[in-house]
Order: structure tokens, then C-alpha cells, then sequence
């Protein structure tokens, strides 16, 4: 199946034909070549079982095709999935997505959560945000601290692309510590904190109640260099429809917009279709 194609309503029409055509749709992402092997040890010696279930020779573990894989949370099925990713790419309100699927607000939010930590998970530095206690997804212990400022983000516009990078060694705190004691000039948006050029970072990000520390404290400077970049235009506004977004959420969302802004020309159903096909990372034991 040709999967480099865009998916427009009558492609995807044809894909949710039924459960069958979309399930086959998924696999393509699922197994390189129609190689199935075990999730666990890569083993290829499977035996088939009832229900579409394999069993690992090797290591004896039980699965199906879609097992450990981000598009296995949730009660979706193939078809739910692909209509859910099209309503999702075209950036419709999870209220509104729950009314066109006849599902519960709560079905939507968790999906989207999910499709965000999948996103997350093709990431370069997906590792680092797991130190930063962000959970990967199903399969990880629930994390033992809960996120009150978000990380620090800085910035960075290469040409077409722009990335936003995760600064583990800068914390909200000190942002504040710049802003009073260096003068580092700071906007903001609801919550979410931005401010001036910082080392080669064009802006760094952030957002939690350690930045409005006082009511005297304000983050209200103008034309910081930033608000000429595409990017942060892009980002700004889908910030504003949001209302308000809780700081552990903020480094989800802001890989979305991340992946959003740079794959402004190509199909996000697409990419994201393969995102949710990727195994879980495991990090257990590594905390
Ligand atoms: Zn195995």
C-alpha cells in the first residue's frame, strides 16, 4: 500500500471501508515487512494462538500485533483511530471530536494525550524529558513527582525548521532570577512565560506558578525579538485558544506545536499514524 500519499476524505474513506482495511492500514506501520517478532526479545520464532494472538517461542511472552504499541491504550479501534487522527490533524476541539465520534469527552482527551506522548516518544531527546519525570505512556510506573513548573525550553529557528529543546539545567526559578537580577525581558500568555534572546536560544519558554512568584511580578515587556518568529506565531495563537494549560502538559503540547510547525507540508495524519504504531518505551528500573 502506497502510505506517501496524503489523506484526504475520500482516501480516507477507503481506509475505514472497514475495520479490516484500516487495521491493515496500521500494520503497514507496525511491522517492517510483515516481520512480525516478539516485543520483547525481537525474537522471530512465534507461534500463531487463537484471537490473532502470537506467543514467543523463545521467551514465551503472549501478544498481538498492536501490543506495547502507543495505539493500544484506550478502547479505539483501527477505524476510531484513523478518523480520530484526521478530526485531531484538523486541530478540532476535543468537545467537538467527541460529538462527531458519539464518545465520551474523557475517550478524547485520553487519545490525545496519547497521540502527544507518542510524539514525545520520536523525539531526539524523549529520553531527557523522561529524566524530567514526564511518563512515557502504558507499561511505566506512574511517575513518583508531580511536575508544579514546567521544564525550561529554549528556542531555536534553523532555516525551515525550529526546534525546541528541552534545558534541564535551567529551571522556572531561574528565569525569574534573570528577569530580576539581569534585566532578561519576559512576555507572557495566560500562564506561559516567553522572553528575550538567551546564549543562541531565540526565546526561553516555560510556564508554572513559580514564574508569578508575586502579584508585583508581571511579564509584560514588548516586541521581544521572538515575536517575529513564524514559529512562536504559530504557537502563540493555538496558546491563546487553549485557555490556560497545566504546567505538566506544557512539554506535550509544546512538542506538538513543534512537530505541527515543521510538518506544516506534509500529512500529519500520516506521521502520526506511525508515531501511535511505535512500541512504548520501556524505562523502568532506570529511575
Ligand atoms: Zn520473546
Amino acid at each position: 500500500m502506497n502510505t506517501d500519499s496524503k489523506i484526504d476524505i475520500n482516501r480516507l474513506n477507503k481506509l475505514t471501508l472497514s475495520e479490516n482495511s484500516a487495521r491493515n492500514f496500521l500494520l503497514e506501520f507496525c511491522w517492517k515487512n510483515h516481520q512480525r517478532h516478539c516485543p520483547l526479545c525481537k525474537s522471530r520464532k512465534l507461534y500463531r494462538l487463537a484471537n490473532k494472538r502470537r506467543r514467543c517461542s523463545r521467551c514465551g511472552y503472549t501478544f498481538h500485533d498492536f501490543s506495547r504499541r502507543f495505539l493500544n491504550r484506550g478502547a479505539f479501534n483501527a477505524q476510531e483511530w484513523l478518523w480520530f487522527l484526521k478530526l485531531f490533524t484538523l486541530e478540532l476541539a476535543p468537545t467537538l471530536i467527541a460529538e462527531e465520534m458519539s464518545v465520551s469527552y474523557a475517550t478524547i482527551l485520553k487519545a490525545v494525550d496519547t497521540v502527544r506522548r507518542a510524539i514525545l516518544a520520536q523525539s531526539l531527546d524523549a529520553a531527557q524529558f523522561y529524566a524530567a519525570g514526564i511518563w512515557p505512556g502504558p507499561g511505566n510506573p506512574a511517575p513518583t513527582t508531580e511536575i508544579i513548573n514546567a521544564p525550561v525550553f529554549g528556542i531555536i529557528e534553523m532555516g525551515e525548521m525550529t526546534l525546541c529543546d528541552l534545558l534541564p539545567e535551567i529551571k522556572a526559578e531561574h528565569l525569574l532570577h534573570f528577569k530580576l537580577n539581569f534585566c532578561l525581558k519576559t512576555a507572557s500568555i495566560g500562564q506561559v512565560v516567553y522572553t528575550a534572546p538567551y546564549k543562541h536560544y531565540q526565546a526561553l519558554i516555560s510556564c508554572g506558578p513559580g514564574l508569578w512568584p508575586a502579584q508585583h511580578i508581571t511579564h509584560a515587556d514588548k516586541r521581544l525579538p521572538v515575536e517575529s518568529s513564524p514559529f512562536w506565531a504559530f504557537t502563540k495563537k493555538r496558546l491563546r485558544h487553549l485557555r490556560g494549560i497545566p504546567a505538566s502538559h506544557f512539554p506535550l503540547y509544546i512538542k506538538e506545536c513543534e512537530l505541527r510547525y515543521n510538518s506544516r507540508n506534509t500529512d500529519l495524519l500520516l506521521l502520526l499514524a506511525q508515531a501511535l504504531c511505535a512500541f512504548v518505551p520501556q524505562i523502568s528500573g532506570r529511575h
